[in-house]
């Protein structure tokens, strides 16, 4: 894509993408993640990097779990942070997203965390903000959820090393799901061994999507021998007509992850699931809670994954401001 994320000096600017991304970059925000880690029940990491930005998490569509990750993570950085809103948003009054984007940037926010159900609308304010001010995507309709594919990387990496070696099964809404995207991007990106998208046929992406990844509409087929197998939600809210969304029950009964389904996968396959989960329709609780679940994994390692990115583009805000730090 022609839109640059990475400044004059290197360093990255904005995130709303991992299309174009250097696996350098994608390496080096796992790396500076991983520094971030600590076991839940451990005393969390705190800095004082971020002392003195501000950070605003502005979030047109629903959120649970990104949003308190960026909040959490700007705050163990010591940013100063805002939460807008959606309800009592100025949008809903009709003012322009631009418009309350100048407005907070009249306030001095240095960073915007973006989410929004529209497509293009993350690029669209990186575009117009001033030179110091920073732009992350926190999940841009169905096309890009660049820190959840870092973060599904991360955990992959983490659990079975090089992605060069594995087979990666992911399952369910693919049509739909940002999630996917992104993480085919960052796996294609590092280099992943074999992707394999499986769902029934409506929930496939289109053909000129996802390349080089495998396509089956058989669950069995699609998961056997797989290293990691990731699960995605029916993203109801996303079907053009209610009538297209498959029945629950079915769906389970011929997509839902089970302990018994997953027998043919390896031994040692991981089972990862962005959240929220609809437990009974995707994934029933004994594989949700089981042994191979990495699925609260992905929320810690989610959390890192964000303080690295705020950390590594604070950088810029500090340089364009003129701040030797
Ligand atoms: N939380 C993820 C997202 O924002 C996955 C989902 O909603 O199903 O896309």
């Amino acid at each position: 894509m022609s839109f640059e994320q990475i400044n004059s000096f290197g360093n990255l600017r904005h995130l709303i993408t991992l299309e174009g991304l250097h696996k350098s970059h994608v390496e080096l925000i796992i790396e500076r993640a991983r520094r971030y880690l600590t076991a839940v029940g451990e005393p969390p990491p705190r800095a004082d990097t971020l002392r003195g930005q501000t950070v605003a998490n502005l979030f047109f569509e629903a959120s649970t779990r990104t949003r308190a990750s960026f909040e959490i993570a700007a705050k163990r950085l010591s940013a100063d942070v805002l939460n807008l809103d959606v309800n009592m948003s100025s949008r809903a009054k009709g003012e322009s997203i631009i418009d309350t984007i100048f407005t907070l940037e009249a306030m001095q926010v240095d960073i915007f965390v973006v989410r929004d159900a529209g497509p293009g609308i993350p690029e669209m304010i990186a575009r117009q903000v001033a030179p110091h001010v920073c732009v992350l995507n926190a999940g841009e309709s169905d096309i890009s959820h660049p820190t959840q594919g870092l973060l599904d990387l991360m955990t992959i990496m983490l659990h079975k090393g090089d992605p060069g070696k594995l087979t990666v099964a992911i399952v369910g809404d693919i049509r739909h799901s940002r999630v996917a995207r992104s993480a085919h991007r960052a796996l294609s990106t590092c280099g992943v061994g074999e992707l394999r998208l499986t769902g029934p046929a409506e929930l496939l992406p289109d053909d000129h999507e996802f390349a080089g990844a495998v396509r089956a509409t058989d669950l069995a087929e699609g998961i056997a021998g797989a290293d990691v197998v990731m699960a995605l939600r029916l993203q109801k809210e996303r079907f053009v007509q209610l009538s297209e969304i498959p029945d629950p029950q079915e769906y389970f009964r011929r997509y839902g992850l089970t302990e018994d389904r997953l027998g043919v996968a390896k031994a040692d396959a991981i089972v990862m699931h962005p959240g929220p989960m609809n437990r009974g329709v995707e994934i029933e609780s004994a594989v949700a809670d089981g042994p191979r679940s990495v699925i609260r994994e992905q929320v810690t390692n989610g959390l890192a994954i964000r303080m690295a990115v705020l950390e590594l583009v604070h950088v810029h805000v500090r340089r364009a401001r003129g701040e030797r730090r």
